[in-house]
């Protein structure tokens, strides 16, 4: 465990270690699990560990759990659209962000090259159209300040000042050829906020930004809050765009796998092909996942296997129904 914080934090409970338990049983139960391929079609994820695994729980009263390896570095890929997305819901409100992207589900791959029939805009900020399309909008309303702007609101929801991995970021600059394809159907569409190559350069170090699983625990914990982080009661994002960032975690954030997920597992959800998984447990937890082994979805196996577990056993399912299953997280609350 790691990250209590002296001031709120009193001495771990018995609730504490009940849920230390769970987690480290979650997590012995899917190490075995070797299913899934790296992504290699960024050259530079292609050395990641298949055997890295980490999980990681920060609760909204600032308790922190850990099992495996939840402080290996690795890029946030996709899991940094859920944030993105909040934070250009912050800037242009809903009504705006509304007429150039979409929130509904595609049922196609994240770098599908397709838009919405009947409103010719990217179906969802959770595919990489949609994706695109918000960061230039942060481009279009910061201009060369983007990044930092993004960096700086990342770094507070996690807690710490978090950086670039060089390596990773130049590999997909190199090589993105389907994302300049799509930058530039969304130009001719009229949708993106600023020069091709400006906005590819911020969606990729977007994408390339470091973290680790125990990170992205506190990052979500951070939207689970109501956007204010919860160890440093620092308010990072707006209390309406965690609402809306939320809804379409729900329904768009596991990719074509979104619906099963929905189904499933019940939890505001997004995944990346670096490995990173985040689900938001509104105004509990924040729950993280590293593992780089992808299904061909490009959701990461062990991850989605370790919240299909954690989910049932915590009864965090949004729909949960059963008497036991809403009470047992509660148990955990101070
Ligand atoms: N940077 C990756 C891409 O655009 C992100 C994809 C993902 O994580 O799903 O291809």
């Amino acid at each position: 465990m790691r990250g209590r914080d002296p001031v709120t934090d009193a001495t771990p409970g018995p609730a504490d270690s009940e849920l230390q338990e769970i987690l480290t049983q979650v997590h012995a139960q899917c190490a075995a699990d070797r299913r899934g391929e790296v992504a290699s079609y960024i050259p530079e994820l292609a050395s990641a560990d298949p055997d890295h695994f980490g999980l990681a729980l920060a609760t909204v009263s600032g308790q922190l759990f850990t099992a495996g390896h939840a402080e290996t570095p690795f890029t946030i890929q996709s899991v940094s659209k859920a944030f993105t997305y909040c934070l250009v819901n912050e800037l242009l409100g809903p009504d705006e962000l509304m007429r150039h992207v979409g929130v509904e589900p595609s049922g196609d791959a994240f770098n599908s090259i397709e838009f919405d029939p009947t409103t010719a805009r990217p179906f969802n900020p959770m595919v990489n159209a949609g994706a695109i399309t918000v960061v230039g909008l942060v481009y279009r309303e910061l201009g060369d300040g983007a990044f930092e702007f993004i960096l700086d609101r990342f770094s507070r929801a996690a807690g710490r000042r978090l950086d670039l991995d060089d390596a990773v970021y130049r590999s997909e600059s190199e090589t993105g050829h389907r994302n300049r394809a799509i930058a530039h159907l969304l130009k001719g569409i009229g949708v993106l906020g600023g020069p091709v190559d400006e906005v590819l350069d911020l969606y990729f170090r977007q994408c390339s930004i470091r973290v680790t699983a125990t990170d992205l625990a506190w990052m979500s914990a951070t939207l689970a809050n109501l956007g204010m982080q919860p160890l440093k009661d620092d308010p990072v994002f707006d209390l309406m765009a965690v609402r809306d960032t939320q809804s379409v975690m729900y329904s768009c954030g596991m990719y074509n796998y979104s619906g099963n997920w929905g189904f499933r597992v019940g939890i505001p959800a997004k995944s990346g092909v670096g490995g990173g998984l985040v689900g938001v447990v509104n105004r509990q937890l924040g729950m993280a996942a590293y593992s780089p082994l992808l299904h061909a979805t490009g959701n990461p196996v062990r991850g989605v296997a370790a919240f299909e577990l954690l989910a049932e056993e915590l009864g965090l399912h949004a729909f949960c129904c059963t008497k036991l299953g809403s009470s047992i997280f509660e148990r955990f609350l101070r």
